[in-house]
């Protein structure tokens, strides 16, 4: 509520702050929308500017042929969106309600927003293990990491005995992509067998440089500056030992944040908000559009949650174009058939 007792209207309100609510809001702005983004606040895990602000160096952001800094390119988003004329609120939105037009937004400190269109940008983190030293390894940039695509190629590990966690397809897949650059890839699985689709399972056991330990869990990680080796249990003796690596990849699943969204938009059985126009970023709700990791449990990379931003912001003004209140839904719709 404004001093004068009004409640801030916006026709426009990015909730997050990765590549996806920055490339939304900077088309916004140029879209004379006036974009509002309520960023996020500051928690212990998490920090306005999403995943990429625990990355060190991003190499397949296409524009920075020499890789660039995942802190430094979120900065540059945000800067490229401030230049536009973007607003920023550094709070989160804790409640949305979708029967009334314009929605009604509340955030953590109590400030009520009113919105035309919103855009859900509030991406997703990838789960760990929960080990004291794996969290203070991957944030210092030490060989430990939750996206091999993103961080597999750097030049410290090359010719390594690498670590994969995890027995789904993302595992398999890091696993199989890690062969081109370690000597040696060792896929830590807790049970017996895989979850992963089986023509990746096969995949991966078909690798020569793929191995498996079955059964088994890590119980810690070692290493000052750089991860050198893993405490390993047999989870069916009780067994430990340990394994020298020079980089472990936790591949356990990543989780959407969208719990402030249950009952506001449909999600998916997963939890990721669910866009039911294949190509388009609509949600159940008209005027609810959704961008980058919260929505899309397949690609996960910053240049897709860019692209999405972008789309939302289209479509956020088209549908405003047409006057909202699901006229451009239904046209969507139809485009789509
Ligand atoms: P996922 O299917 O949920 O698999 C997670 C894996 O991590 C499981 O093997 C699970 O073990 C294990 N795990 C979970 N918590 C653990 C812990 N605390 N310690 C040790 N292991 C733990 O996740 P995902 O592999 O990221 O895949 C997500 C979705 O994306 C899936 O639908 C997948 O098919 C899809 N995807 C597809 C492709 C592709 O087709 N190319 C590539 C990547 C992902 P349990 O099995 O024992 O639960």
């Amino acid at each position: 509520m404004s001093e004068n007792g009004t409640v801030q209207h916006e026709r426009v309100v990015i909730i997050g702050s990765g590549p996806a609510g920055w490339t939304a809001a900077i088309y916004a702005a140029r879209a004379e929308m006036d974009p509002f983004v309520v960023e996020g606040g500051i928690s212990r895990t998490m920090i306005p500017g999403g995943q990429l602000m625990f990355t060190t160096e991003v190499e397949n952001y296409p524009g920075f042929r020499e890789g660039v800094d995942g802190q430094a390119l979120m900065i540059e988003m945000k800067e490229q969106a401030l230049g536009f004329g973007t607003r920023v609120l550094t709070e989160d939105v804790v409640e949305i309600d979708p029967n009334q037009h314009p929605f009604r937004l509340v955030t953590s400190e109590g400030t009520e927003i009113l919105a035309d269109t919103v855009i859900l940008a509030t991406g997703a983190n990838a789960n760990w293990l929960g080990l004291p030293n794996e969290e203070r390894l991957a944030q210092s940039g030490g060989g430990v990491s939750a996206c091999a695509v993103c961080d597999g190629a750097l030049p410290h590990f090359r010719e390594q005995v690498l670590a994969v966690i995890g027995g789904g397809d993302t595992a398999m897949e890091d696993a199989l992509y890690l062969t081109k650059f370690a000597k040696e890839v060792v896929v830590v699985v807790r049970r017996d067998e895989l979850r992963a689709s089986r023509i990746m399972a096969e995949r991966a056991q078909e690798s020569e440089k793929i191995t498996f330990a079955w059964n088994t869990v890590v119980t810690d990680v070692y290493g000052d500056d750089v991860i050198t080796g893993l405490q390993l249990e047999d989870t069916t003796t009780g067994e430990k030992r340990d394994l020298d690596v020079g980089g472990l990849f936790v591949a356990i699943g990543h989780s959407p944040n969208t719990g402030f969204l249950q009952g506001v938009v449909d999600l998916k059985d997963n939890g990721y908000v669910r866009t039911p126009v294949s190509w388009r970023t609509e949600t159940s709700v008209p005027g609810i559009f959704a961008a980058g990791d919260v929505m899309d449990d397949y690609y996960r990379q910053a240049v897709t949650a860019a692209g999405t931003g972008c789309m939302a912001a289209l479509e956020a003004e088209r549908w405003l174009a047409h006057g909202g209140a699901g006229a451009h839904a239904e046209e969507t719709i139809a485009a789509a058939d």
